[in-house]
């Protein structure tokens, strides 16, 4: 495996053809690239680098690009490397990605301190995270100081995402007060930092208004060991203005260094690192009963015979889950 050597090595160097490329393989479902791709990881995994992984979810339309392009801008601007990836559930079922747009982050994406891939396709969403947890890890392998994921705010998405990142972000627009309900406690208390963006023009009152009902709405949840005093926060911004993204920059960093110190951040990276295990050991076995010829005999066999009131599921299940570990 020299050229997988070979690879990691230009990775280390920050060689970023060589990150697109490593990407590329990692998102492979060819069995001789998964192989590669395994290597390359193993190789990788003394690199000891960590970027700052930042989630950031919004529903489509609420500002998420041009957010992205601004943050990412000013950080450029700041000397720092960033990474964009993205987990985009449309792409799981129909190909098509929302967040894959080639005119998105024009500006970002000319600079040498960027690095933007859209989200992987794949027939589940399972497989898009999965792949895109990768990246991440390819992404600070190579040196990046921040990788950002983003996510659309529907489905399973954001969870998934918030076990790939450090910090969770939350975009939305300026709203009247009955739209509140509309974002799901699940994912209120997933967000370190609520983002009230378009905090501009004539959207800025309503903008002030939604950024204190969410203060008031954050305040009613558990408050984290693991965060100083007032986080989980809400802010405004204005990504279109550029304004906000100093002060959300420095809440970012205020709360990761919290993190650092506590000892929170090492312990939440091990669970998350033990979560994608599992994951891996769970898809791994569903592609078996899938691929795997035999094993797709011995389930048509018992499937048969469930059908024809021979065995009941229960032991016919059991029977299966023996004759998957002999
Ligand atoms: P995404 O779908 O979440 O990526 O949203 P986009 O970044 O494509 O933005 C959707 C629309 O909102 C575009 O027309 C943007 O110009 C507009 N928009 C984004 N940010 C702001 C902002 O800070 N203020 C205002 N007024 N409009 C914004």
């Amino acid at each position: 495996m020299t050229e997988i050597q070979a690879l990691a090595d230009r990775i280390l160097a920050g060689d970023r053809r060589a990150l697109a490329r490593a990407v590329t393989l990692v998102e492979s479902t060819r069995a001789d690239h998964r192989a590669k791709a395994t290597a390359l990881m193993e190789a990788l995994r003394g690199a000891d680098r960590q970027a700052l992984r930042i989630g950031l979810s919004g529903t489509p339309g609420v500002g998420k690009s041009t957010f992205i392009e601004a943050f990412g801008m000013m950080l450029i601007e700041a000397g720092l490397r960033v990474a964009v990836l993205a987990v985009d559930p449309s792409s799981a079922r129909s190909g098509g990605s929302i967040l894959g747009d080639k005119t998105r982050m024009e500006r970002l994406s000319r600079e040498k301190g960027a690095f933007i891939r859209p989200s992987p396709s794949s027939s589940q969403l399972g497989g898009v995270a999965r792949r895109t947890r990768e990246a991440v890890s390819l992404c600070e392998a190579a040196g990046f100081d921040v990788v950002l994921i983003e996510t659309v705010g529907v489905g399973q998405s954001e969870t998934m995402v918030a076990e790939m990142c450090d910090l969770f972000v939350l975009l939305l627009a300026p709203a009247g007060g009955d739209e509140l309900q509309g974002v799901k406690r699940g994912i209120m208390e997933m967000a370190d930092l609520i983002l009230v963006n378009k905090a501009d023009g004539d959207l800025k009152a309503t903008a002030t208004r939604t950024v204190s009902d969410y203060s008031g709405a954050l305040r009613l949840l558990r408050k984290r060991p693991q965060d100083p005093e007032g986080f989980p926060k809400a802010l405004p911004v204005s990504a279109v203005e550029g304004n906000g993204m100093e002060t959300a920059w420095q809440e970012m960093q205020t709360l990761a260094e919290a993190r650092k110190t506590s000892g929170w951040w090492d312990r939440r990276r091990a669970e998350q690192a033990a979560h994608w295990f599992e994951e891996e050991v769970r898809w791994g076995l569903l592609q078996r009963l899938h691929t795997d010829p035999q094993v797709r005999a011995a389930m048509g066999e018992r499937a048969e015979a469930v059908a024809q009131g021979k065995m009941t599921p229960d032991a016919a299940a059991r029977e299966m889950l023996e004759h998957l570990s002999t």
